[in-house]
């Protein structure tokens, strides 16, 4: 099936009178060799992948030569007919009309997969790159790898190393649970209609056990977003006006850790 060139995509939508949505995201991807890139990393051969807004189907097309089963949510209600249509040759995938952000991945999972860890595919709407890779992340899921198209500033801080301009709390947090990589990066031109900026797809791979241990996981994360909330600050002024503790008490708590009170957050590895 060839439906991946920019005429063919017009095509269909001018059949289906279908208007581009910039709200949701609707930036379709228009190179077969990006597609193929994103479901041969995604390492799917014979397992399930979840894919999170088909649109036309192009992506899920490629999943669902590989995958044993493709669920593809989608929360464009005009796009079901469309993707019935471009997806009919396979018995392998499932579209589900609905938001993703609204949807008990858990449970899905359970119902569509039986519980076995599953990869997630997805040429991401960008308005909620975030909240969504939180919420996979963080989730608990059984998940095993997470490869999504991003846009390229993101997919910088998501893989960033400390020290660096964009390291931040997305990179610890990414980085915590997973081992994040670059694949490729994507000019604008390669989408319909081209988004205002350039685009990259980061792979990350679930790991068994988070990169570092941590006693409590949500005081670590809340002195991770103390730690980056004010990037001019030292690490002793962000947590001091983060934590109700007097700065002398910080002071010890650092000293105790061996971290210099004057260091600031973005130079702090997991470690
Ligand atoms: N996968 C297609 C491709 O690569 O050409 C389309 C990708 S497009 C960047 C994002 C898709 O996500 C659109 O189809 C859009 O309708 C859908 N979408 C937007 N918000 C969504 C949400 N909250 N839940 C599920 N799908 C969503």
């Amino acid at each position: 099936m060839d439906f991946i060139s920019p005429t063919e995509i017009k095509r269909i939508a001018s059949k289906y009178g279908f208007v581009f949505k910039k709200g949701l995201g609707q930036n379709f991807l228009s190179s077969q060799s990006v597609l193929e890139e994103i479901a041969m990393a995604a390492e799917i051969e014979n397992e399930g992948v979840i894919e999170i807004g088909p649109g036309f189907g192009v992506l899920t097309n490629e999943l669902a030569k590989r995958a044993k089963k493709v669920v593809a949510l989608e929360i464009d209600d005009r796009l079901i007919p469309v993707l019935a249509d471009t997806l009919g040759e396979y018995d392998n995938v499932k579209v589900i009309n609905q938001d993703v952000l609204k949807a008990d991945i858990e449970k899905l999972i359970d119902d569509e997969f039986n519980g076995e860890k599953v990869s997630v595919a997805a040429n991401l709407p960008y308005y909620i790159t975030t909240p969504i890779i939180t919420a996979l992340i963080e989730g608990g899921l059984p998940l095993k790898n997470l490869v999504v198209m991003v846009q390229k500033e993101v997919a910088d801080r998501i893989t960033a190393t400390p020290g660096t301009k964009n390291y931040g709390a997305i990179s610890v947090l990414c980085q915590y649970y997973t081992e994040p990589e670059l694949v490729c990066t994507v000019g604008a031109n390669l989408f319909i209609p081209p988004p205002k900026v350039d685009s990259a797809v980061v792979k990350m791979v679930f790991r068994n056990t988070p990169a570092v241990s941590v006693r409590d996981e949500k005081m670590f994360f809340k002195t991770v977003k103390a730690a980056f909330s004010q990037r001019r600050k030292t690490l002793l002024n962000c947590l001091a006006s983060n934590f109700t503790h007097t700065k002398a008490e910080l002071i010890e708590l650092m000293e105790s850790v061996g971290i210099e009170p004057t260091r600031r957050g973005e130079t702090l590895s997991l470690d």
